[in-house]
């Protein structure tokens, strides 16, 4: 194996890192390295280890190296790694598109049942077809006004420039500005207080009455907006807003892609809202945090508008190399046998409260407020610096002594551990994230 010095020389000369500025990289040499891992434990290459916080950016789901899951990859591998969906099928994708349909038949609903699968291989581009999806369905329903749509502040989409345009993160928008097209923007609460939430229905009403008769759709993250910050607001809400954004005529995305797959303590967030959207974006734990896979899930009744004979041009004109990968869906299948055969949602609720136990053991002079929903947490920090001391980031890097990954989002703390993780596990993050804000803030 190279050494890690070597390593390091190579990272720093070839690798760019997302979300990454490269000089405070290069300050914070040497980078932690990861070679191996086990269960909910990361490895790097001196085999110093890491409780694995982030679940490797809220990817992994039940540990490492799950025996399961690992057999099923090799399994699929001597079969075939991967073969296109463009002109043919494959095995694992179509038993996964029929798992997924009878999946969502969980989520509650008058609305038509969630059954046809597009596949892609990540978060962004699960949104991206989901928006192109939208806008065509409506196009070739006769509504040819409707080509905007509308989203929440702070909302987060993904990366590629359909899903930025959506998103509302000021700081990731500012220089794609001239390359974007423009969302109607509808104000969030940051967490479910009612007040709040009724002052932002107030404007989502007021929004939608002038700019209804234009909207191809309305994208949200339910429950959880997660990348802006771990903001959360109520069921109620989510149904408030939905319902006014169908009375204005437009469908309905919801992007599960942090939220679904137990994170927030029932397998889709949607379950808890009550609603079927009419389409819906998976990807970050759908493959047990393996190998990039997303999913466009959508009904019947927006894949009916795409059928006609093949001259009327009503093709869903979109597709990715990768698409529906074998090994990828097969991880998938995996740990969705591992959901039912060790009934992992039936264990959250000892996990989520150890979650709240950790949350309420952060030294709370320098806590300004925590937010929770299921294994999703977020506890913000109160500190008298500028942003540009850049407190979170300290924080993560101290962290890291004490055996511990976490990332922070600006000065909010994120905890977002796999499912798999022990209560005693979680409660020694939480341990790790107060003995590192001690040290930075005194
Ligand atoms: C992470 C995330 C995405 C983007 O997923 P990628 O796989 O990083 O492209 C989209 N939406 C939400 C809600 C996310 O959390």
């Amino acid at each position: 194996m190279l050494d890690a010095d070597t390593l390091t020389q190579w990272d720093l000369n070839h690798v760019w890192h997302p979300f990454t500025q490269q000089t405070e990289w290069e300050a914070d040499a040497p980078p932690l390295i990861i070679d191996r891992a086990e269960g909910v434990e990361l490895i790097d290459v001196h085999g110093r280890r890491y409780l694995d916080g982030i679940s490797s950016l809220w990817t992994n789901v039940h540990g490492h190296r799950h025996p399961r899951i690992d057999a099923a990859v090799r399994d699929q591998l001597d079969r075939v790694a991967h073969s296109t969906l463009l002109g043919q099928a494959g095995t694992p994708s179509i038993v996964l598109a029929k798992r997924l349909a009878d999946l969502l038949e969980r989520i509650p609903g008058d609305q038509p049942p969630l059954t046809r699968t597009f596949f892609s291989d990540s978060g962004s581009t699960a949104v991206e077809v989901a928006i192109k999806m939208a806008f065509q369905w409506q196009q070739q329903s006769g509504n040819t006004n409707r080509t905007r749509f509308a989203a929440l502040t702070e909302a987060y989409h993904g990366d590629t420039v359909g899903s930025v345009s959506v998103g509302g993160i000021d700081l990731f928008h500012q220089i794609y500005r001239p390359m974007l097209f423009d969302a109607i923007r509808i104000p969030a609460p940051d967490r479910p207080d009612p007040e709040a939430e009724e002052a932002c229905l107030k404007i989502a009403r007021q929004q939608f009455a002038t700019h209804g008769a234009s909207l191809a759709g309305f994208i949200v993250e339910p429950l959880v907006q997660g990348a802006g910050g771990m903001r959360m607001h109520s069921p109620a809400f989510l149904r408030a807003l939905i319902d006014i954004a169908q009375q204005a005529g437009a469908l309905i995305i919801v992007d599960e892609v942090a939220t679904g797959f137990g994170r927030t303590g029932t397998m889709f967030a949607m379950e808890q809202v009550g609603v079927r959207p009419d389409l819906l974006c998976l990807a970050k734990g759908i493959s047990g945090g393996y190998l990039p896979l997303a999913a466009t899930v959508v009904s019947e009744r927006i894949f009916d508008a795409f059928r006609a004979p093949y001259t009327q041009y009503k093709t869903l004109f979109h597709g990715h190399t990768y698409t529906g990968n074998a090994l990828a869906c097969a991880a998938s299948l995996a740990s969705l046998d591992v959901f039912e055969e060790n009934d992992v949602i039936g264990s959250l609720p000892d996990r989520i409260s150890a979650l709240s136990e950790a949350l309420a053991s952060l030294p709370s002079s320098h806590i300004a407020e925590t937010r929770q929903r299921g294994m999703m947490a977020g506890a913000v920090l109160r500190h008298d610096r500028s942003p540009e001391d850049r407190t979170g980031h300290k924080i993560c890097m101290r962290v890291r002594n004490h055996g511990v990954i976490v990332r922070n989002l600006g000065d909010v703390m994120v905890f977002m551990p796999p499912l798999a993780m022990t209560p005693a596990q979680i409660l020694s993050v939480g341990r790790a994230v107060g003995a590192a804000i001690t040290e930075e803030l005194g």
